[in-house]
């Protein structure tokens, strides 16, 4: 395995002196030879602890508490006011559905599979699932109270999949009892669980900064020892979660064992959602997670030379509609998805106004190619017929009033919920005022008011005459009791026939995002030749050892049990600034 290596004793001294000091980085010259600041000291460190923790979800949760009980000074910083910290952790609730097996030989077999060979070096796997199972016990030593129950494996035919399958196979780990009364969520904007870790912070005197976002590593030029973070200090976002560019004081701080970045997924980042998930284009992705989860994490880890791996996570889960999401700047969760859209009138149409699926088919959490991702390249003379788009997307929820009057179609909790952004209304009235929903007394009329633009941008509008054959031959076949196009199960084929008719567009929603820096099975960060990067740690839904196959219920583990291997392997430093 790998060291760390190349920590100099001359570097040690210089950091020291220049912290002691307090002078400034740059501008030494030949008349004041000693000491040589580097370049890469801050001018004085505002604050300094042995581990600081960037982000407060389940992963920086447990990481600043293993870190202040095995005896080290700790702070945290989260980017989130105290009104919404805790990330997609927090969206829920408690610490939710945690799927660990029977016992760690099985689990092993299991996720090895999972990770479908990305993961070479078999003791991250192994250590990973060894704390995994130890989680029960640990947070019930805090105070939680825990309940097991049997479920599913998502993927039951890779090998060890079916002995996943066992009784007790999974967890949930709740909150007290009097927090759970204090903050009955959603209800109350705070998730019982945070409110409780930030009390069990309080206890051991972790330093929690909300409104501080990490921004920069403090990285040693010539050993790579990770020596502290740039932060800024008191920043603010908009009312649609988007950082108030400018907001917040630039301020350093010292870590003088190590920094472990917890700062979560990139869901709300439209650049890297374009560049590493691989979906027709961000605008039409949402997820129902945090929307601090801006790959911030990510990038600091780049900056310092992090390797990555396991960004090549292709996940559905659920709809969301699309406005909505856009307007509130989160992903909102709508009952237009698989089943759900069943138990009332209801289709899915492209531009053309045409169904191009089985509406009924897909399920949550799969990592099937999915219709509406389909790239259409048709290139005259072949077929006469000249075109280079993503044909499905944007996409339509079309229902009529049945649906309208009777079925409530936001379907939010999560983040949106969960942390009181959006209710959804019960009626789907204020929603079809906000213009989330469009409506028309005929389906001609309805497509004529739907504004579509392609993904150049150019207002293409929905094809009328398209729509009304659709909706037709959809009636027709629901009579019929036989979906001639794509083989939907008849019984869930309600016909579409009374006005007025609905539009709502619709965006695939996802869970989280996976993937980001490697690391080894301490959580340290791996450079591009897989060597340890000193000082430098991550825990989480960042870096996850998942990719490939959505891991259907580890990612909480993994955050908590990364959270606290970190601390365990940070703790064991010696301070860079400790004089010899
Ligand atoms: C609704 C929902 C349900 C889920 N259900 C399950 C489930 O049942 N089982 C399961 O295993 N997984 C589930 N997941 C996934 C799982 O919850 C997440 O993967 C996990 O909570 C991620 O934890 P984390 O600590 O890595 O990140 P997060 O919880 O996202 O926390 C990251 C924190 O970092 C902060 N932050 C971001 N950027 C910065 C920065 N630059 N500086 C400082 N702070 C920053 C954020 O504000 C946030 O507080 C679910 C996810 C969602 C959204």
């Amino acid at each position: 395995m790998a060291t760390e290596k190349g920590i100099s004793r001359r570097s040690f001294l210089v950091g020291a002196s220049a912290a002691a000091a307090g002078v400034a980085a740059v501008g030494l010259t030949a008349c004041n030879p000693e000491p040589e600041v580097p370049v890469w000291m801050p001018e004085k460190w505002d604050y300094e602890a042995d581990v600081v923790v960037l982000g407060f979800g389940f992963a920086g949760q447990a990481a600043a508490l293993e870190a202040a009980d095995l005896g080290a000074s700790v702070i945290v910083a989260d980017t989130a006011s105290r009104a919404y910290v805790g990330g997609s952790s927090t969206a829920n609730q408690h610490h939710d559905f945690s799927f660990i097996g029977p016992n760690v030989a099985t689990n092993i077999k299991y996720v090895t599979s999972e990770c479908w060979g990305t993961v070479e070096d078999p003791d991250v796997i192994r250590r990973q699932i060894e704390e995994n199972h130890k989680l029960p016990d640990w947070l019930a030593g805090l105070g939680a109270t825990i309940v097991f129950s049997t479920s599913e494996c998502t993927h039951p035919t890779i090998p060890g999949g079916k002995e996943m399958e066992a009784p007790n196979n999974r967890f949930v780990a709740l909150s007290p009892q009097s927090y759970i009364d204090k903050f009955p969520c959603p209800g109350s904007g705070l998730s019982p669980y945070t409110e409780w870790w930030i009390d069990l912070m309080e206890e051991r005197n972790v330093t929690m900064m909300y409104n501080t976002r990490g921004e920069e590593l403090v990285q040693d030029g010539a050993t790579k020892n990770i020596l502290g973070v740039k932060c800024l200090e008191g920043v603010t976002y908009t009312k649609d979660f988007k950082l108030n560019e400018g907001s917040g004081k630039e301020i350093f701080i010292k870590a003088k064992k190590g920094v472990v970045v917890a700062t979560g997924g990139y869901e709300a980042n439209e650049e890297m959602l374009r560049d590493f998930a691989p979906h027709p284009h961000s605008a039409f992705i949402t997820m129902y997670g945090s929307p601090y989860s801006d790959g911030s994490g990510l990038t600091m880890c780049c900056q310092v030379g992090a390797r990555l791996w396991h960004l090549n996570k292709k996940e559905a889960h659920s709809f969301a509609c699309a406005p909505a999401s856009f307007e509130l700047g989160v992903g909102n969760v709508v009952t237009s998805w698989a089943n759900s859209i069943a138990t009332h009138p209801g289709i899915m149409v492209n531009r053309d106004g045409k169904r191009f699926y089985n509406e009924y088919h897909y399920s949550g959490h799969s990592d099937d190619a999915r219709a509406w991702d389909e790239f259409e390249q048709k290139n005259a003379p072949v077929d006469n017929y000249t075109y280079c788009d993503y044909r499905n997307t944007p996409f339509y929820h079309i229902f009529d009033n049945t649906t309208f009057t009777k079925k409530k179609l936001g379907s939010p909790n999560r983040f949106v919920e969960v942390s009181d952004v959006y209710r959804w209304s019960s009626d789907n009235k204020p929603e079809l005022a906000k213009g989330w929903i469009i409506q028309a007394d005929t389906l001609d009329a309805l497509a004529k008011k739907i504004v579509i633009r392609d993904w150049f941008g150019a207002v293409v509008g929905m094809d009328a005459k398209g729509l009304v054959e659709t909706v037709a031959k959809y009636n027709e076949d629901a009579a019929e009791g036989e979906d001639t196009l794509f083989g939907r199960r008849a019984s869930t084929m309600l016909p579409i026939v009374d006005p007025p008719f609905f539009a709502m567009e619709i965006a695939d929603c996802q869970t989280n995002t996976q993937g980001g820096p490697k690391h080894d099975a301490d959580c340290r960060v791996l450079d591009s030749f897989d060597r340890p990067i000193p000082g430098l740690y991550i825990a989480g839904e960042l870096g996850s050892i998942f990719g490939h196959l959505y891991n259907g219920g580890e990612n909480i583990p993994e955050s908590s049990s990364g959270g606290r291997r970190a601390a365990q392997h940070a703790v064991t430093r010696t301070a860079w600034d400790a004089v010899e």
